[in-house]
Protein backbone atom coordinates (compact mmCIF):
# COMPACT_ATOMS: atom_id res chain seq x y z
CA UNK A 1 0.00 0.00 0.00
CA UNK A 2 2.62 2.41 0.68
CA UNK A 3 4.05 2.02 -2.34
CA UNK A 4 1.73 2.90 -4.23
CA UNK A 5 1.73 5.86 -6.56
CA UNK A 6 -0.83 8.38 -6.20
CA UNK A 7 -3.78 7.86 -8.81
CA UNK A 8 -2.96 10.22 -11.92
CA UNK A 9 -5.83 10.66 -14.20
CA UNK A 10 -4.95 9.23 -17.74
CA UNK A 11 -5.33 12.25 -19.80
CA UNK A 12 -2.42 13.74 -17.67
CA UNK A 13 -0.75 10.36 -17.20
CA UNK A 14 -1.12 9.84 -21.20
CA UNK A 15 -0.53 13.81 -22.43
CA UNK A 16 2.00 13.64 -25.51
CA UNK A 17 5.67 14.45 -24.01
CA UNK A 18 7.40 14.56 -27.74
CA UNK A 19 6.24 14.99 -31.40
CA UNK A 20 6.18 11.14 -31.86
CA UNK A 21 3.32 11.66 -29.71
CA UNK A 22 1.50 13.51 -30.75
CA UNK A 23 -1.11 11.20 -32.52
CA UNK A 24 -3.24 12.05 -35.79
CA UNK A 25 -1.59 15.50 -36.72
CA UNK A 26 1.03 13.90 -38.82
CA UNK A 27 1.17 17.28 -41.46
CA UNK A 28 2.21 19.64 -38.33
CA UNK A 29 4.38 17.25 -37.20
CA UNK A 30 6.37 16.95 -40.28
CA UNK A 31 6.40 20.66 -40.94
CA UNK A 32 8.08 21.46 -37.66
CA UNK A 33 10.29 18.74 -37.39
CA UNK A 34 11.83 19.89 -41.36
CA UNK A 35 11.84 23.29 -39.77
CA UNK A 36 14.29 22.25 -36.82
CA UNK A 37 16.06 20.09 -38.32
CA UNK A 38 16.87 22.93 -40.73
CA UNK A 39 17.48 25.45 -38.16
CA UNK A 40 14.63 27.80 -39.02
CA UNK A 41 12.51 27.95 -35.66
CA UNK A 42 9.77 30.52 -36.81
CA UNK A 43 9.39 33.36 -34.22
CA UNK A 44 5.76 32.92 -33.55
CA UNK A 45 3.34 29.68 -34.06
CA UNK A 46 -0.28 29.85 -34.27
CA UNK A 47 -2.26 26.61 -33.63
CA UNK A 48 -5.96 26.64 -34.21
CA UNK A 49 -8.34 23.48 -33.98
CA UNK A 50 -11.52 22.55 -31.84
CA UNK A 51 -11.17 21.90 -27.92
CA UNK A 52 -9.21 19.18 -26.80
CA UNK A 53 -7.01 18.52 -30.38
CA UNK A 54 -3.83 19.30 -27.87
CA UNK A 55 -3.20 23.28 -28.48
CA UNK A 56 -1.37 23.51 -25.29
CA UNK A 57 0.18 20.67 -25.52
CA UNK A 58 1.53 20.80 -28.35
CA UNK A 59 2.79 24.45 -27.13
CA UNK A 60 4.62 22.66 -24.78
CA UNK A 61 6.37 20.03 -26.82
CA UNK A 62 7.68 23.07 -28.88
CA UNK A 63 8.56 24.84 -26.07
CA UNK A 64 11.15 22.09 -24.74
CA UNK A 65 12.05 21.31 -28.17
CA UNK A 66 13.56 24.91 -28.59
CA UNK A 67 15.09 24.64 -24.62
CA UNK A 68 16.29 21.32 -24.15
CA UNK A 69 20.07 20.84 -24.06
CA UNK A 70 19.51 17.09 -23.67
CA UNK A 71 20.69 14.52 -20.59
CA UNK A 72 24.30 15.69 -21.15
CA UNK A 73 23.11 18.92 -21.08
CA UNK A 74 24.86 19.81 -24.47
CA UNK A 75 22.10 18.84 -26.82
CA UNK A 76 20.73 21.91 -28.94
CA UNK A 77 17.16 22.61 -30.23
CA UNK A 78 15.54 19.14 -31.09
CA UNK A 79 12.41 17.58 -32.01
CA UNK A 80 12.93 15.09 -29.80
CA UNK A 81 13.11 16.92 -26.37
CA UNK A 82 14.79 14.30 -23.95
CA UNK A 83 12.11 14.98 -20.55
CA UNK A 84 14.90 14.79 -18.31
CA UNK A 85 16.92 17.98 -18.61
CA UNK A 86 16.29 20.82 -16.19
CA UNK A 87 14.37 22.89 -19.11
CA UNK A 88 12.23 19.95 -20.69
CA UNK A 89 11.23 18.98 -16.76
CA UNK A 90 10.10 22.36 -15.64
CA UNK A 91 8.63 23.18 -18.72
CA UNK A 92 6.63 20.24 -18.65
CA UNK A 93 5.41 20.81 -15.07
CA UNK A 94 4.34 24.37 -16.31
CA UNK A 95 7.05 26.00 -13.84
CA UNK A 96 9.96 26.91 -16.22
CA UNK A 97 10.74 31.08 -15.34
CA UNK A 98 11.30 31.76 -19.20
CA UNK A 99 8.70 30.16 -20.56
CA UNK A 100 5.53 31.74 -19.91
CA UNK A 101 2.17 30.19 -20.40
CA UNK A 102 -0.80 33.11 -20.37
CA UNK A 103 -4.31 32.43 -20.62
CA UNK A 104 -5.76 35.52 -22.75
CA UNK A 105 -9.61 34.20 -21.73
CA UNK A 106 -9.19 34.98 -17.83
CA UNK A 107 -9.99 38.32 -16.35
CA UNK A 108 -6.60 39.45 -15.36
CA UNK A 109 -4.58 37.38 -18.23
CA UNK A 110 -5.26 40.35 -20.65
CA UNK A 111 -3.37 43.40 -18.62
CA UNK A 112 -0.44 40.93 -17.28
CA UNK A 113 -0.05 39.69 -20.87
CA UNK A 114 0.93 43.47 -21.75
CA UNK A 115 2.81 44.26 -19.19
CA UNK A 116 4.60 40.95 -19.36
CA UNK A 117 5.39 40.99 -22.93
CA UNK A 118 6.55 44.64 -23.10
CA UNK A 119 8.67 43.77 -20.16
CA UNK A 120 10.20 40.82 -20.43
CA UNK A 121 11.46 40.71 -24.02
CA UNK A 122 13.56 43.85 -23.28
CA UNK A 123 16.06 40.57 -21.07
CA UNK A 124 17.38 38.00 -21.85
CA UNK A 125 16.14 34.32 -20.68
CA UNK A 126 17.07 34.00 -17.34
CA UNK A 127 18.21 30.19 -17.92
CA UNK A 128 16.96 29.10 -21.17
CA UNK A 129 17.53 29.40 -24.79
CA UNK A 130 14.55 31.28 -25.32
CA UNK A 131 12.40 32.94 -23.49
CA UNK A 132 9.37 31.71 -24.86
CA UNK A 133 5.51 33.40 -24.47
CA UNK A 134 2.63 30.88 -24.79
CA UNK A 135 -0.71 32.18 -25.10
CA UNK A 136 -3.95 30.32 -24.91
CA UNK A 137 -6.98 31.73 -26.66
CA UNK A 138 -5.15 34.56 -27.97
CA UNK A 139 -8.16 36.03 -29.72
CA UNK A 140 -9.54 37.53 -26.55
CA UNK A 141 -6.35 39.86 -26.46
CA UNK A 142 -7.73 43.25 -26.62
CA UNK A 143 -6.84 45.67 -28.99
CA UNK A 144 -3.92 47.49 -27.23
CA UNK A 145 -1.87 43.61 -26.08
CA UNK A 146 -2.29 43.50 -29.77
CA UNK A 147 -0.27 46.12 -30.53
CA UNK A 148 1.95 45.37 -27.76
CA UNK A 149 2.61 42.05 -29.70
CA UNK A 150 2.68 43.69 -32.76
CA UNK A 151 5.32 45.69 -32.32
CA UNK A 152 7.18 42.52 -30.77
CA UNK A 153 6.70 40.52 -33.49
CA UNK A 154 7.53 43.75 -36.02
CA UNK A 155 10.98 43.35 -34.72
CA UNK A 156 11.75 40.31 -32.71
CA UNK A 157 14.67 39.91 -30.44
CA UNK A 158 16.20 36.92 -31.40
CA UNK A 159 15.87 35.33 -27.96
CA UNK A 160 11.99 35.40 -27.93
CA UNK A 161 9.24 32.97 -29.93
CA UNK A 162 5.53 33.26 -29.64
CA UNK A 163 3.35 30.11 -29.33
CA UNK A 164 -0.10 31.19 -29.54
CA UNK A 165 -3.28 29.24 -29.31
CA UNK A 166 -7.02 29.61 -30.93
CA UNK A 167 -10.75 28.25 -31.11
CA UNK A 168 -11.10 30.87 -32.74
CA UNK A 169 -8.40 31.81 -35.92
CA UNK A 170 -11.01 34.34 -37.48
CA UNK A 171 -10.83 36.98 -34.94
CA UNK A 172 -7.37 36.77 -34.57
CA UNK A 173 -5.83 39.92 -36.62
CA UNK A 174 -4.73 39.59 -39.78
CA UNK A 175 -1.73 41.69 -39.20
CA UNK A 176 -0.21 39.27 -36.14
CA UNK A 177 -1.60 35.85 -38.44
CA UNK A 178 0.63 37.00 -41.18
CA UNK A 179 4.16 36.89 -39.16
CA UNK A 180 3.02 33.60 -36.90
CA UNK A 181 3.21 29.78 -38.42
CA UNK A 182 0.17 28.14 -38.61
CA UNK A 183 -0.89 25.17 -37.61
CA UNK A 184 -4.52 23.77 -37.65
CA UNK A 185 -4.92 20.76 -35.48
CA UNK A 186 -7.26 18.12 -36.45
CA UNK A 187 -9.92 16.36 -35.13
CA UNK A 188 -8.18 12.67 -34.73
CA UNK A 189 -9.56 10.39 -37.01
CA UNK A 190 -11.55 7.46 -35.49
CA UNK A 191 -9.12 4.80 -36.56
CA UNK A 192 -6.18 6.72 -34.95
CA UNK A 193 -8.70 7.60 -32.07
CA UNK A 194 -9.43 3.55 -31.34
CA UNK A 195 -5.15 2.49 -31.69
CA UNK A 196 -4.59 5.08 -29.01
CA UNK A 197 -7.41 4.20 -26.40
CA UNK A 198 -6.22 0.67 -27.25
CA UNK A 199 -2.52 1.31 -26.84
CA UNK A 200 -3.57 3.47 -23.49
CA UNK A 201 -5.97 0.61 -22.16
CA UNK A 202 -3.10 -2.07 -22.65
CA UNK A 203 -0.59 -0.08 -20.89
CA UNK A 204 -3.31 0.26 -17.82
CA UNK A 205 -3.55 -3.76 -17.94
CA UNK A 206 -7.38 -2.58 -18.10
CA UNK A 207 -9.82 -4.92 -20.52
CA UNK A 208 -11.96 -3.35 -22.59
CA UNK A 209 -13.72 -4.60 -25.60
CA UNK A 210 -13.18 -3.11 -29.71
CA UNK A 211 -17.14 -2.12 -29.82
CA UNK A 212 -16.88 -0.20 -26.12
CA UNK A 213 -13.83 1.70 -27.89
CA UNK A 214 -16.09 2.27 -30.79
CA UNK A 215 -18.56 4.28 -28.47
CA UNK A 216 -15.76 6.08 -26.64
CA UNK A 217 -14.54 7.23 -29.71
CA UNK A 218 -17.67 8.25 -31.17
CA UNK A 219 -18.82 9.91 -27.75
CA UNK A 220 -15.53 12.24 -28.06
CA UNK A 221 -16.10 13.54 -31.60
CA UNK A 222 -12.11 14.05 -32.17
CA UNK A 223 -10.87 15.32 -29.45
CA UNK A 224 -8.38 13.30 -27.76
CA UNK A 225 -8.76 14.67 -24.58
CA UNK A 226 -11.98 13.81 -23.63
CA UNK A 227 -11.52 10.30 -25.50
CA UNK A 228 -9.23 9.75 -22.59
CA UNK A 229 -10.96 11.30 -20.25
CA UNK A 230 -13.98 8.85 -20.76
CA UNK A 231 -11.52 5.75 -20.96
CA UNK A 232 -10.33 6.43 -17.28
CA UNK A 233 -13.88 6.90 -16.10
CA UNK A 234 -15.37 3.62 -18.44
CA UNK A 235 -12.17 1.63 -16.96
CA UNK A 236 -12.42 2.38 -13.47
CA UNK A 237 -16.18 1.19 -13.38
CA UNK A 238 -14.79 -2.18 -11.69
CA UNK A 239 -12.70 -5.53 -12.23
CA UNK A 240 -13.19 -7.39 -15.36
CA UNK A 241 -13.32 -6.48 -19.11
CA UNK A 242 -15.43 -3.23 -19.99
CA UNK A 243 -18.09 -3.79 -22.05
CA UNK A 244 -20.00 -1.13 -24.66
CA UNK A 245 -23.02 -2.31 -22.62
CA UNK A 246 -21.36 -0.23 -19.55
CA UNK A 247 -19.92 2.82 -21.53
CA UNK A 248 -23.40 2.93 -23.62
CA UNK A 249 -24.82 3.04 -19.64
CA UNK A 250 -22.52 5.48 -18.86
CA UNK A 251 -23.24 7.41 -21.10
CA UNK A 252 -26.67 7.02 -21.42
CA UNK A 253 -26.83 5.61 -24.79
CA UNK A 254 -29.30 3.39 -26.17
CA UNK A 255 -28.11 0.36 -27.80
CA UNK A 256 -26.88 1.46 -32.08
CA UNK A 257 -28.74 -1.41 -33.11
CA UNK A 258 -32.04 -0.60 -31.42
CA UNK A 259 -31.75 2.78 -32.08
CA UNK A 260 -31.52 1.82 -35.54
CA UNK A 261 -34.46 -0.68 -35.35
CA UNK A 262 -36.46 2.42 -33.86
CA UNK A 263 -35.37 4.40 -37.09
CA UNK A 264 -36.50 1.82 -39.29
CA UNK A 265 -39.81 1.46 -37.35
CA UNK A 266 -40.30 5.12 -38.05
CA UNK A 267 -39.45 5.60 -41.79
CA UNK A 268 -42.43 2.45 -42.09
CA UNK A 269 -44.48 4.41 -40.73
CA UNK A 270 -44.70 1.78 -37.56
CA UNK A 271 -45.80 4.47 -35.20
CA UNK A 272 -47.46 1.83 -32.55
CA UNK A 273 -43.73 -0.15 -32.61
CA UNK A 274 -41.65 2.54 -32.50
CA UNK A 275 -43.21 3.84 -29.85
CA UNK A 276 -43.03 0.65 -27.94
CA UNK A 277 -39.53 0.61 -28.78
CA UNK A 278 -39.05 4.05 -27.74
CA UNK A 279 -40.36 3.04 -24.18
CA UNK A 280 -38.37 -0.17 -23.63
CA UNK A 281 -35.01 1.68 -24.03
CA UNK A 282 -36.39 4.27 -21.77
CA UNK A 283 -37.20 1.65 -19.62
CA UNK A 284 -33.32 -0.02 -19.92
CA UNK A 285 -32.00 3.59 -18.51
CA UNK A 286 -31.81 5.42 -22.19
CA UNK A 287 -32.30 9.27 -21.92
CA UNK A 288 -34.69 10.15 -24.42
CA UNK A 289 -32.76 13.37 -25.40
CA UNK A 290 -29.69 10.73 -26.62
CA UNK A 291 -32.55 8.38 -28.46
CA UNK A 292 -33.34 11.38 -30.56
CA UNK A 293 -29.55 12.85 -30.90
CA UNK A 294 -28.82 9.48 -32.16
CA UNK A 295 -32.23 9.17 -34.37
CA UNK A 296 -30.90 12.27 -35.99
CA UNK A 297 -27.21 11.26 -36.23
CA UNK A 298 -28.68 8.32 -37.91
CA UNK A 299 -30.23 10.38 -40.63
CA UNK A 300 -27.19 12.20 -41.03
CA UNK A 301 -25.51 9.10 -41.53
CA UNK A 302 -27.61 7.35 -44.03
CA UNK A 303 -27.61 10.75 -45.77
CA UNK A 304 -23.80 10.93 -46.09
CA UNK A 305 -23.91 7.39 -47.14
CA UNK A 306 -25.76 7.88 -49.74
CA UNK A 307 -23.70 10.45 -51.77
CA UNK A 308 -20.62 9.16 -50.44
CA UNK A 309 -20.89 5.32 -49.69
CA UNK A 310 -17.23 5.46 -48.11
CA UNK A 311 -18.78 6.80 -44.92
CA UNK A 312 -19.83 3.11 -44.34
CA UNK A 313 -16.53 2.25 -43.92
CA UNK A 314 -16.45 4.18 -39.95
CA UNK A 315 -14.33 1.34 -37.60
CA UNK A 316 -16.55 3.50 -34.99
CA UNK A 317 -19.52 1.23 -36.83
CA UNK A 318 -19.97 -2.33 -36.14
CA UNK A 319 -20.76 -4.43 -39.89
CA UNK A 320 -24.23 -5.21 -39.44
CA UNK A 321 -24.41 -1.52 -38.85
CA UNK A 322 -22.83 -0.81 -41.61
CA UNK A 323 -24.88 -2.96 -43.68
CA UNK A 324 -28.14 -1.52 -42.51
CA UNK A 325 -26.72 1.56 -42.67
CA UNK A 326 -26.12 0.79 -46.62
CA UNK A 327 -29.39 -0.86 -47.14
CA UNK A 328 -31.78 2.40 -45.54
CA UNK A 329 -28.82 4.62 -48.22
CA UNK A 330 -30.16 2.64 -50.78
CA UNK A 331 -33.87 2.47 -49.66
CA UNK A 332 -34.90 6.28 -48.49
CA UNK A 333 -34.79 9.06 -51.12
CA UNK A 334 -32.90 12.08 -49.51
CA UNK A 335 -35.72 14.51 -49.26
CA UNK A 336 -37.15 12.33 -46.83
CA UNK A 337 -33.43 11.77 -44.69
CA UNK A 338 -33.55 15.67 -44.91
CA UNK A 339 -36.93 15.86 -43.68
CA UNK A 340 -36.49 13.60 -40.46
CA UNK A 341 -33.02 15.78 -39.93
CA UNK A 342 -35.19 18.60 -40.18
CA UNK A 343 -37.95 17.73 -37.70
CA UNK A 344 -35.47 15.34 -35.13
CA UNK A 345 -33.77 19.10 -35.00
CA UNK A 346 -36.65 20.60 -33.57
CA UNK A 347 -37.68 17.55 -31.66
CA UNK A 348 -34.69 17.86 -30.24
CA UNK A 349 -35.53 21.68 -29.02
CA UNK A 350 -38.86 20.59 -27.82
CA UNK A 351 -37.13 17.78 -25.98
CA UNK A 352 -34.49 19.96 -24.12
CA UNK A 353 -37.52 22.78 -23.03
CA UNK A 354 -40.50 20.13 -22.02
CA UNK A 355 -41.51 19.59 -18.63
CA UNK A 356 -41.52 15.65 -19.26
CA UNK A 357 -38.81 15.00 -21.68
CA UNK A 358 -40.35 11.18 -22.30
CA UNK A 359 -43.82 12.84 -23.10
CA UNK A 360 -42.20 15.09 -25.84
CA UNK A 361 -39.89 12.51 -27.60
CA UNK A 362 -42.96 10.30 -27.83
CA UNK A 363 -44.81 12.88 -29.60
CA UNK A 364 -41.76 13.62 -31.45
CA UNK A 365 -41.86 9.78 -32.47
CA UNK A 366 -45.95 9.75 -33.63
CA UNK A 367 -44.91 12.97 -35.15
CA UNK A 368 -42.17 11.39 -37.53
CA UNK A 369 -43.79 7.91 -38.37
CA UNK A 370 -46.22 10.37 -40.07
CA UNK A 371 -44.23 12.41 -42.01
CA UNK A 372 -41.49 10.21 -42.84
CA UNK A 373 -43.74 8.00 -44.53
CA UNK A 374 -45.36 10.54 -47.28
CA UNK A 375 -44.28 10.16 -50.04
CA UNK A 376 -42.57 12.64 -52.07
CA UNK A 377 -44.19 15.05 -55.03
CA UNK A 378 -41.16 12.76 -57.69
CA UNK A 379 -42.55 9.31 -56.13
CA UNK A 380 -46.05 10.65 -56.02
CA UNK A 381 -45.12 11.79 -59.79
CA UNK A 382 -43.09 8.58 -60.51
CA UNK A 383 -46.19 6.11 -59.41
CA UNK A 384 -48.09 7.92 -60.95
CA UNK A 385 -46.71 7.54 -64.35
CA UNK A 386 -46.34 3.14 -63.51
CA UNK A 387 -49.68 3.18 -62.04
CA UNK A 388 -52.33 1.51 -64.65
CA UNK A 389 -55.49 3.38 -65.01
CA UNK A 390 -57.77 4.21 -62.28
CA UNK A 391 -60.91 2.13 -62.64
CA UNK A 392 -63.90 4.42 -62.19
CA UNK A 393 -65.36 5.32 -59.05
CA UNK A 394 -61.73 6.52 -58.02
CA UNK A 395 -59.52 4.75 -55.80
CA UNK A 396 -56.75 3.10 -57.83
CA UNK A 397 -52.92 1.14 -57.95
CA UNK A 398 -51.74 4.11 -55.58
CA UNK A 399 -51.36 3.45 -51.47
CA UNK A 400 -52.43 7.13 -50.80
CA UNK A 401 -52.33 7.46 -47.08
CA UNK A 402 -49.08 6.59 -44.93
CA UNK A 403 -49.55 3.45 -43.20
CA UNK A 404 -48.76 5.17 -39.98
CA UNK A 405 -52.44 6.52 -40.18
CA UNK A 406 -54.25 3.25 -40.04
CA UNK A 407 -52.21 2.64 -37.25
CA UNK A 408 -54.90 2.87 -33.90
CA UNK A 409 -51.85 5.32 -32.61
CA UNK A 410 -53.85 5.98 -28.92
CA UNK A 411 -54.33 2.23 -28.23
CA UNK A 412 -50.12 2.00 -29.03
CA UNK A 413 -49.09 4.55 -26.03
CA UNK A 414 -47.38 2.86 -23.45
CA UNK A 415 -49.08 3.56 -20.41
CA UNK A 416 -47.67 6.92 -18.82
CA UNK A 417 -45.07 5.85 -16.45
CA UNK A 418 -42.72 8.54 -17.37
CA UNK A 419 -42.39 10.62 -14.92
CA UNK A 420 -39.55 10.45 -13.14
CA UNK A 421 -36.67 13.04 -14.69
CA UNK A 422 -34.86 12.36 -17.68
CA UNK A 423 -31.84 10.04 -17.11
CA UNK A 424 -28.10 11.27 -17.29
CA UNK A 425 -27.15 13.52 -20.41
CA UNK A 426 -25.05 12.44 -23.07
CA UNK A 427 -22.46 13.07 -24.69
CA UNK A 428 -23.45 14.12 -28.23
CA UNK A 429 -22.24 11.32 -30.87
CA UNK A 430 -21.76 12.51 -34.07
CA UNK A 431 -19.95 10.68 -36.70
CA UNK A 432 -17.13 12.75 -37.86
CA UNK A 433 -17.03 12.06 -41.37
CA UNK A 434 -13.51 12.49 -43.17
CA UNK A 435 -14.00 13.71 -46.74
CA UNK A 436 -10.02 14.14 -47.26
CA UNK A 437 -7.20 12.15 -48.00
CA UNK A 438 -8.29 10.32 -50.78
CA UNK A 439 -10.59 12.66 -51.95
CA UNK A 440 -10.49 12.97 -55.48
CA UNK A 441 -11.64 9.71 -56.32
CA UNK A 442 -14.69 10.38 -54.71
CA UNK A 443 -15.98 13.44 -57.61
CA UNK A 444 -15.84 11.25 -60.02
CA UNK A 445 -18.92 13.89 -61.97
CA UNK A 446 -19.33 17.17 -61.04
CA UNK A 447 -23.09 16.35 -59.50
CA UNK A 448 -20.34 14.72 -57.21
CA UNK A 449 -19.01 17.96 -56.12
CA UNK A 450 -22.22 19.18 -56.21
CA UNK A 451 -23.74 17.12 -53.64
CA UNK A 452 -20.46 17.78 -51.50
CA UNK A 453 -21.29 21.43 -51.68
CA UNK A 454 -24.76 20.69 -49.96
CA UNK A 455 -23.53 18.32 -47.68
CA UNK A 456 -21.46 21.34 -46.09
CA UNK A 457 -24.44 23.36 -46.22
CA UNK A 458 -22.69 26.00 -47.94
CA UNK A 459 -26.11 27.79 -49.47
CA UNK A 460 -24.94 30.57 -50.62
CA UNK A 461 -22.57 28.77 -52.69
CA UNK A 462 -24.62 26.19 -53.36
CA UNK A 463 -26.89 29.31 -55.35
CA UNK A 464 -24.16 30.28 -57.08
CA UNK A 465 -22.84 27.19 -58.69
CA UNK A 466 -26.45 26.12 -59.43
CA UNK A 467 -27.30 29.41 -61.65
CA UNK A 468 -24.03 30.77 -62.35
CA UNK A 469 -22.13 28.52 -63.65
CA UNK A 470 -21.86 27.05 -67.33
CA UNK A 471 -19.88 23.83 -67.04
CA UNK A 472 -17.46 23.75 -69.58
CA UNK A 473 -15.13 20.73 -68.77
CA UNK A 474 -14.52 18.37 -65.63
CA UNK A 475 -12.27 15.72 -64.21
CA UNK A 476 -11.93 15.24 -60.55
CA UNK A 477 -9.57 17.91 -59.22
CA UNK A 478 -10.00 20.50 -62.39
CA UNK A 479 -13.49 22.66 -63.33
CA UNK A 480 -13.59 24.79 -65.90
CA UNK A 481 -17.02 26.95 -66.59
CA UNK A 482 -17.96 29.93 -68.16
CA UNK A 483 -20.29 32.19 -65.81
CA UNK A 484 -23.21 33.90 -66.16
CA UNK A 485 -23.56 37.73 -66.42
CA UNK A 486 -24.27 37.99 -63.21
CA UNK A 487 -21.82 35.87 -61.64
CA UNK A 488 -20.19 36.91 -58.74
CA UNK A 489 -16.54 37.78 -60.40
CA UNK A 490 -14.49 35.64 -57.65
CA UNK A 491 -16.85 32.43 -57.88
CA UNK A 492 -13.93 30.21 -59.46
CA UNK A 493 -11.46 31.55 -56.92
CA UNK A 494 -14.30 30.68 -53.79
CA UNK A 495 -15.19 27.53 -55.46
CA UNK A 496 -11.30 26.33 -55.50
CA UNK A 497 -10.57 27.64 -52.09
CA UNK A 498 -13.21 25.61 -50.53
CA UNK A 499 -13.42 22.58 -52.56
CA UNK A 500 -9.65 22.18 -51.04
CA UNK A 501 -10.60 22.89 -47.96
CA UNK A 502 -13.39 20.17 -47.83
CA UNK A 503 -10.89 17.96 -49.57
CA UNK A 504 -7.89 18.40 -48.67
CA UNK A 505 -6.30 18.54 -52.61
CA UNK A 506 -6.22 21.36 -54.77
CA UNK A 507 -8.57 22.05 -57.01
CA UNK A 508 -8.03 24.10 -60.27
CA UNK A 509 -11.32 26.33 -60.98
CA UNK A 510 -10.62 27.65 -64.00
CA UNK A 511 -13.04 30.34 -66.00
CA UNK A 512 -13.12 30.41 -69.81
CA UNK A 513 -15.14 31.93 -72.52
CA UNK A 514 -18.56 30.94 -75.09
CA UNK A 515 -19.35 28.16 -73.65
CA UNK A 516 -23.27 28.05 -73.46
CA UNK A 517 -24.31 24.84 -71.37
CA UNK A 518 -26.87 25.31 -69.04
CA UNK A 519 -26.53 25.80 -65.47
CA UNK A 520 -27.64 22.80 -63.54
CA UNK A 521 -31.05 25.25 -62.46
CA UNK A 522 -31.68 25.96 -66.15
CA UNK A 523 -31.62 22.27 -66.84
CA UNK A 524 -33.69 21.33 -64.12
CA UNK A 525 -36.27 23.79 -64.94
CA UNK A 526 -36.43 22.17 -68.02
CA UNK A 527 -37.44 18.70 -66.44
CA UNK A 528 -39.62 20.13 -63.77
CA UNK A 529 -41.85 21.82 -66.52
CA UNK A 530 -42.17 18.72 -68.17
CA UNK A 531 -42.45 16.96 -64.99
CA UNK A 532 -45.35 19.23 -63.95
CA UNK A 533 -47.26 18.98 -67.38
CA UNK A 534 -47.70 14.96 -66.76
CA UNK A 535 -48.26 15.57 -63.25
CA UNK A 536 -51.38 18.33 -63.37
CA UNK A 537 -52.77 16.46 -66.06
CA UNK A 538 -52.88 13.11 -64.62
CA UNK A 539 -56.28 11.88 -63.47
CA UNK A 540 -54.77 10.14 -60.62
CA UNK A 541 -52.86 13.35 -59.13
CA UNK A 542 -56.61 14.66 -58.43
CA UNK A 543 -57.43 11.70 -56.15
CA UNK A 544 -54.06 12.39 -54.50
CA UNK A 545 -55.33 15.63 -54.07
CA UNK A 546 -58.61 14.66 -52.43
CA UNK A 547 -57.49 12.12 -50.91
CA UNK A 548 -54.59 14.12 -49.15
CA UNK A 549 -56.02 17.59 -49.27
CA UNK A 550 -52.80 18.96 -47.12
CA UNK A 551 -50.51 17.73 -49.79
CA UNK A 552 -49.39 19.98 -52.54
CA UNK A 553 -46.62 19.70 -54.87
CA UNK A 554 -44.08 22.15 -54.76
CA UNK A 555 -40.73 21.06 -55.35
CA UNK A 556 -41.87 21.40 -59.40
CA UNK A 557 -41.20 25.26 -59.66
CA UNK A 558 -40.58 27.70 -62.79
CA UNK A 559 -38.45 29.41 -61.24
CA UNK A 560 -35.72 27.03 -59.87
CA UNK A 561 -33.09 29.95 -59.19
CA UNK A 562 -33.41 30.92 -55.72
CA UNK A 563 -35.95 27.80 -54.34
CA UNK A 564 -33.41 25.08 -55.27
CA UNK A 565 -31.03 24.65 -52.53
CA UNK A 566 -34.06 24.16 -49.94
CA UNK A 567 -34.38 20.23 -50.72
CA UNK A 568 -36.90 20.22 -48.23
CA UNK A 569 -39.39 22.19 -49.27
CA UNK A 570 -40.04 19.48 -52.02
CA UNK A 571 -41.29 17.28 -49.50
CA UNK A 572 -45.54 17.83 -49.55
CA UNK A 573 -46.37 20.20 -46.55
CA UNK A 574 -47.51 18.70 -44.03
CA UNK A 575 -47.66 20.76 -40.92
CA UNK A 576 -45.73 20.01 -38.19
CA UNK A 577 -48.64 19.90 -35.90
CA UNK A 578 -50.54 17.88 -38.09
CA UNK A 579 -52.58 15.68 -35.14
CA UNK A 580 -52.52 12.11 -35.65
CA UNK A 581 -55.67 11.66 -33.66
CA UNK A 582 -57.73 13.41 -36.25
CA UNK A 583 -57.95 10.49 -39.14
CA UNK A 584 -59.38 8.77 -36.33
ZN1 LIG B 1 15.46 18.18 -22.44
Amino acid sequence: MSDAKPYQVLARKYRPETFADLVGQDAMVRTLTNAFEAGRIAQAFIMTGIRGTGKTTTARIIAKGMNCIGADGKGGPTTKPCGVCEHCVAIMEGRHVDVMEMDAASQSGVQNIRDAIIESVAYRAASARYKVFIIDEVHMLSTSAFNALLKTLEEPPAHVKFIFATTEIRKVPVTVLSRCQRFDLRRIEPEVMVALLRKIATAEGAKITDDALALITRAAEGSARDATSLLDQAISHGAGETTALQVRAMLGLADRGRVLDLFDMIVKGEAAAALAELSSQYAEGADPMAILRDLAEIAHWVSVIKITPDAAEDPTIGPDERVRGRSMATDLPMRVLTRLWQMLLKSLEEVSLAPNSMMAAEMAVIRLTHVADLPTPEELVRRLQDAPPPPKGGGGGVRMAPSGTQTNVQSGLPASTHRGPSGPSAHGAQTAVALSAHALARYETFDDVVALIRAKRDVHLLVEVETSLRLARYQPGRIEFTPTPDASPDLAQRLGARLQMWTGTRWGVTVVNDNTAPTLAEARDTTATALNAAAVEHPLVQAVFKAFPKARITAIRTEAAREITAEAEALPEVPDEWDPFEED
